[in-house]
This record gives C-alpha cells, structure tokens and sequence, in this order.
C-alpha cells in the first residue's frame, strides 16, 4: 500500500441553477413544504399576512437549499417552486411577476449590496 498521501482537492462551490420561487399570496400556511424541507429552508413569517388572512411561508436559510424540489411537490397550492435563475432574474428585475412573489435568493443578493 502507497504511503504517498493524494491532495486534497477542496470541491468548487455548489452552484444553483434554480432560485425558489414563493407565491405569499397563495399560500395558505399549512406548514408541508416547512416540514418536508430537508434543509429547513423554509419557515413561515408570523410577521406578515397575506390577502386571505395567512402568514406565509418565507425562507430563514436560503443559503442551504439544495434545490431538491420536494417543497413544489408537496404545495397543494402551488404557492411555492422553482424556477431558472436567469428566466426568474429576468422577469424579477423588469417587475413582470405577480403580486406577493418573493425570490429570496435575489432579495438577499440586494440587501447584500446596499451594506
Ligand atoms: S428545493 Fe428542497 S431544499 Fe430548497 S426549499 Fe425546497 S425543499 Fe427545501
Ligand atoms: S406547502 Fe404551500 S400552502 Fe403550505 S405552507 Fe408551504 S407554500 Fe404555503
């Protein structure tokens, strides 16, 4: 057996190709997609209410999603999915999204620059 020991090659950040996506306005607060999250991304925002009386599901830790998509497959209300990261850009900066749509990953990327 060798003794040489082999580099380490330290693995590239993960890069999403998807952002998610959170109709505010059609969730209903049942709390699946919050369960289901491998990750806990997600979490619901008792700070806020939408149109129909719910607080909605917000995400705590964008940071750790992976993109699985178990949070779509679960939404009765197809409140939440994903979406390509640069259709979404595009739509998001040029305002062509419906009322109450979060992406958070570009929130966050937003905030980020106004520090
Ligand atoms: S895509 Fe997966 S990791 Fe990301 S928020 Fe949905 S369930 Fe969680
Ligand atoms: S599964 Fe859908 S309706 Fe239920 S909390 Fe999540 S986003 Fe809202």
């Amino acid at each position: 057996m060798s003794a040489v020991r082999k580099p380490i090659t330290p693995k590239p950040p993960r890069v999403r190709k998807h952002v998610l996506v959170i109709q505010q306005e059609q969730c209903k607060q049942c709390g699946l997609c919050v369960e289901f999250c491998p990750k806990n991304v997600l979490c619901i925002d008792t700070s806020i209410y939408n149109k129909k009386g719910y607080h909605p599901v917000s995400a705590c830790d964008i940071e750790a999603c992976v993109n699985c998509g178990f949070c779509e497959r679960i939404c009765p209300d197809l409140a939440i999915y994903l979406a390509d990261k640069e259709e979404a850009r595009k739509a998001y900066e040029s305002g062509n999204v419906q009322e109450g749509t979060v992406i958070p990953e570009f929130e966050k990327n937003s905030s980020d620059e106004g520090q």
